[in-house]
């Protein structure tokens, strides 16, 4: 199967959206490590909060009677079934009473559109979601229908636009009292969870057609506590695969599992997720009136996703070539960008891949080192990310542990330092210059004549212009004294292939001992992560993948020459 319907398939499993929009939507993405953005501002992922909570006992045909979600970076549609369904989103309108209590979400504001109800939240308005009924229905009248009922009573509608917002709260001085603490809104705490969740509202029929769910919040400390309680057909297991599905950290929602036993019987079978902040109930018990089922296709898609989402790759009794490649990048010139190109299409045939970083970042503190999966693959192979960090982690141990679950491992170092003997790791088994591969034509001259400057260019021969560019490029790279395995240049985007001059420079460079393994395109500045596993010209994907595998063939095998390469470094340093 293509990655691109691979991909729109799995996104409509989340959302519920149609062919077309996927599609188009997914075209306007970056890249696909996330195929469903998350929302970007924390009034967004609130407002998520606020919606799930007031649909979330909502029921239908489909889960909370939403037919459809369309999550955007910063706004969120949602198609409902039914004027019923969107009844509760009214209690959310802020008003205030006759006594001048204020009732409702009271940053929100309501307006209607020729496209729907649109909702805005927040003193930036920066929490944006478009309500949309379904064919032939008119939401306008509910709300026209509220804000009547509101004002029979002598209440004040505070949801139009031009209410003004509550002053912001004065900064504290130390003259005066410490004012009150003003009730913080418990949604807007970890809301990325609700707001996940509300974008994947799909998820749960997907997984198991005929089911239903409904989603209810406590406060927890400051935050809020999720439950799902979830209805299963009666010949359904009740412990499946929902915990792969949440923990997914591409497609899904990222939530891991709690490591605690959990109550699972033959009644139900409960989890907790994210440290306690959501717990999924799941029961028997029949949905009266399911969505369509599963067709067989989306089926298939469902189970190879939920496949590819297990944490640990070894998912096969293989065992795995555990090779390590180290990325050098001497002028900075996108190793990592390199490192995403090759790993993905290492992938899509078929072998797992690990593009482990290494920086001294004083963040992370965690004592070993986790990968996270970075793409979806859509067949046997898989695209992990790393990050050790020098300072916390032991490197030596995490390649090590990796070289047993993965075939290839990328290590790419953040900065290149001046000390060479620290840019190269002695754990790699194969180590690989990326650097621009324009090779020079021609030299300038500069001569002064009778006190006139004179500038002349000076043609090239391949074999001067090989030697020019390994100085001038490689300069900072001890290539004469280390054993490197090769380059991996950047062409121009355009020019997948090369012409004899390059060829003749290629052979030249080969007889100093730096073979050119493969080029890569120069990605796009939009889009630098896009990769054959992404959305990408069919011309790219095709020149990619066989550069690639290019590349691998001459790579050596694992563990073969780490001696022979720390005696040069050795020697090199004792210069
Ligand atoms: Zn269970
Ligand atoms: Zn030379
Ligand atoms: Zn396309």
């Amino acid at each position: 199967m293509l990655i691109e319907h691979y991909i729109v398939d799995v996104r409509r499993q989340f959302t519920g959206e149609s062919l077309t929009g996927a599609r188009r939507r997914l075209h306007g993405l970056r890249d696909w490590s996330k195929p469903l953005p998350a929302a970007h501002s924390g009034d967004q992922a609130r407002l998520e909060g606020h919606l799930l909570q007031a649909l979330g006992t909502g029921r239908g045909r489909n889960p909370l009677g939403v037919t459809e979600v369309v999550p955007g970076t910063d706004h969120l549609v949602l198609r409902l079934e039914s004027v019923d369904t969107f009844a509760p989103l009214l209690r959310l309108m802020p008003y205030r009473d006759r006594r001048r209590s204020r009732h409702g979400l009271l940053d929100l504001r309501v307006s209607a559109s020729r496209r729907g109800i649109e909702l805005v939240l927040g003193r930036s308005g920066s929490g944006r979601a478009l309500i949309v009924g379904p064919q032939g229905c008119d939401l306008t009248t509910a709300v026209d229908d509220h804000r009547q009922a509101i004002e029979s009573m002598q209440y004040l509608q505070l949801w139009t636009k031009d209410t003004p917002h509550d002053p912001m709260p004065r900064p504290m001085t130390s003259r005066r009292p410490r004012p009150k603490a003003r009730p913080m809104d418990p949604y807007a705490v970890r809301a990325e969870l609700a707001s996940a969740l509300l974008r994947r509202l799909h998820l749960w029929n997907s997984l198991v057609a005929g089911s239903s769910v409904t989603f209810t919040s406590q406060p927890l400390d400051s935050g809020l506590l999720w439950t799902v309680e979830r209805c299963v057909p009666h010949h359904r297991p009740l412990h499946d695969d929902i915990a792969t599905a949440l923990a997914d950290p591409v497609a899904g929602p990222g939530l891991p599992l709690d490591a605690t036993d959990h109550p699972c019987d033959q009644e139900q079978c409960v989890q907790s997720f994210d440290s306690g902040r959501l717990t999924v109930r799941t029961i028997r018990g029949e949905n009266d009136r399911p969505a369509r089922p599963a067709s067989r296709a989306r089926a298939h898609v469902r189970s190879t996703f939920l496949r590819e989402a297990k944490q640990s790759p070894i998912a096969d009794d293989q065992t795995r070539a555990g090779h390590v490649l180290q990325l050098i990048a001497p002028w900075g010139e996108g190793h990592a960008g390199a490192a995403d190109q090759l790993a993905a299409a290492w992938a899509r045939e078929g072998l797992h891949t690990l593009i482990l970083s290494t920086g001294s970042s004083r963040e992370t503190r965690n004592t070993a080192v986790s990968w996270r999966r970075a793409r979806l693959t859509g067949g046997r192979g898989a695209m992990f990310k790393a990050y050790s960090n020098l300072i916390h982690h032991d490197l030596e141990a995490d390649i090590a542990r990796a070289r047993g679950v993965f075939d290839h491992i990328i290590l790419v170092k953040r900065n290149w330092t001046d000390t060479p003997l620290l840019g190269f790791s002695p754990l790699a088994d194969d180590h690989l210059i990326v650097a621009g591969g324009q090779f020079p034509k021609t030299t300038r001259t500069t001569t002064v004549r009778a006190g006139e400057l004179r500038r002349r260019s000076l043609p090239l021969t391949p074999t001067e212009s090989a030697v020019a560019w390994l100085h001038h490029r490689l300069g900072r790279v001890p290539f004469s004294d280390v054993p490197m395995t090769g380059l991996l240049l950047w062409c121009e985007r355009d020019e997948s292939c090369t012409d004899g001059f390059d060829t003749e420079v290629d052979a030249e460079l080969a007889r100093h001992g730096m073979p050119v393994l493969g080029r890569l395109p120069q990605t796009p500045r939009f889009s630098p992560d896009r990769t054959v596993l992404d959305h990408v010209p069919d011309e790219q994907r095709k020149f990619v993948i066989q550069q690639a595998n290019q590349v691998r063939q001459c790579l050596g095998p694992a563990h073969a020459n780490a001696t022979a390469f720390r005696t040069a470094l050795r020697e090199y340093a004792d210069l």
